[in-house]
């Protein structure tokens, strides 16, 4: 007779669902600190639909968007899903992991039970009208990130994806590295080379901000990959010494400079003049690090308020800015003079699309991308390395939670 629960590590036999399973639960009376967030309960196993795939999960990755959903700002998750019909008063959060195929809905045909998977953390319907005229799913209106605007994410004995969410683990990761690279492999892949004509060529300096956090570390070796020249951004020698490992040319302490958050008033003169001459130091700082008088064709932005002003003044003549988040604030300035006068582009970019999803796994199934994963915790400990994540104390690259995995093994 099939058990209701499991407890985490106890893996059932092959395609045996249970009634229940264990989950980190965030609920809206405990919206705050991520460290009390989270909390261990016993909820129902989602069902699965058409088109749909559940996975048993061995582990999860930690990424910042459970720092807002834990935060309950800038959007609360919860009251967002149910403004649209949705009835669960609570969130499952974990926008990617690994697992083993459990169970599948009518109409899969790429993925069979017992599959080791990957899973990538954006949903759309496939069927929209946008997606049926061509649009790049990412851009479609049903476009959802998975375990934050939808529920029943990674941080759970079982997840219910889509097909599509499904990519082959590299066999050569364990489960927690394996957990821990698409999202932010996949967020900088496509930042990096999705946005055309400014994709990173050979030789091209690419400003990386947060050369030690998640996106930082993969964008690091995406450059190097492709021939470019990363310099990074971070807030200590330590860090710096990871980004250099990783394969950046060098790197800019930003300690070392005061000028950063929204730009002076332009009638201020003393105050804009100060600013402008501690943007120059940090671009001439840059300079000596690429080796020559070249400024970033590509400048990879997520942390938003503080750094914009720098990131568009710095950005080459008829270069990029890209940017995928705004950790230090969204109301970012923009002086527009250096953006027309200079032909810059300011382009937003927000995950992967499958094809750029399947391309950084490629990557790094292949060993020429490391995931970075730098601390591998226990289910418990998900409100700790979320709130980790929150001080920015951190470990350098990409951290992950063991789910059903009990060793951090390569295979069931
Ligand atoms: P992370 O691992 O925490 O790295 C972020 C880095 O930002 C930190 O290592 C920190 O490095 C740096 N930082 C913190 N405060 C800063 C400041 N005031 N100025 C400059 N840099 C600062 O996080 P992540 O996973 O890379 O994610 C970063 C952001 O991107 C988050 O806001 C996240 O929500 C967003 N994101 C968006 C997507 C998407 O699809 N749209 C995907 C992934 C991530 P130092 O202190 O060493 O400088």
């Amino acid at each position: 007779m099939t058990k209701t629960l499991y407890e985490l590590g106890e893996i059932p036999p092959l395609g045996v669902v249970p009634r229940q399973m264990y989950a980190s639960v965030i609920r809206r009376e405990r919206y705050g600190p991520p460290r009390d967030a989270f909390r261990t309960e016993v909820v129902d196993v989602p069902s699965v639909g058409r088109g749909q795939v559940l996975v048993m999960m061995m582990a999860a990755g930690v990424n910042y968007n459970n720092v807002w959903a834990a935060l309950g700002r800038p959007l609360d998750v919860i009251k967002a899903r149910q403004r649209h019909g949705d009835d669960t008063d609570f969130h499952i959060g974990g926008s990617e992991g690994s697992g083993v195929v459990w169970a599948v809905g009518d109409g899969v045909e790429q993925v069979r039970v017992g599959d080791e998977v990957v899973l990538s953390g954006c949903q759309w319907n496939e069927s929209a009208a946008d997606i049926r005229l061509g649009a790049d799913p990412m851009t479609s209106l049903t476009q959802r990130v998975w375990g934050y605007e939808s529920n029943f994410g990674s941080f759970a004995q079982f997840s219910v994806v889509d097909e599509y969410q499904c990519h082959p683990k590299p066999t050569r990761l364990t489960w927690a590295e394996a957990a821990c690279y698409l999202l932010t492999g996949a967020t900088a892949y496509r930042q990096l080379c999705g946005w055309d004509p400014h994709t990173v060529r050979p030789g091209d300096p690419v400003l990386i901000w947060g050369g030690a956090g998640g996106l930082g570390s993969m964008a690091i070796q995406i450059v190097r990959e492709r021939g470019g020249i990363p310099v990074a951004v971070v807030s200590s020698e330590e860090r710096g010494e990871h980004c250099v490992r990783l394969g950046a040319r060098g790197y800019l302490l930003r300690g070392d400079y005061t000028h950063w958050g929204r730009l002076p008033d332009i009638d201020d003169d003393a105050a804009s003049g100060a600013w402008m001459a501690e943007v120059r130091r940090f671009g001439k700082r840059f300079w000596e690090i690429v080796g020559a008088r070249r400024s970033p064709r590509i400048v990879l932005e997520h942390s938003g308020q503080d750094t914009i002003p720098t990131s568009m003044y710095l950005c080459d003549n008829a270069g990029m800015v890209v940017i995928c988040g705004g950790t230090t604030g969204y109301h970012a300035d923009v002086d527009l003079r250096f953006l027309w006068m200079r032909q810059k582009r300011l382009q937003g970019s927000h995950f992967a699309n499958t094809e750029q999803c399947r391309a950084i796994t490629e990557l790094v199934a292949a060993g020429r991308v490391d995931p970075c994963l730098s601390w591998t915790g226990t289910f418990e400990e998900l409100g700790h390395a979320h709130q980790l994540m929150r001080d920015n104390a951190h470990p350098a690259g990409n951290m992950a939670v063991l789910v059903n995995a009990a060793e951090d093994g390569h295979t069931l």
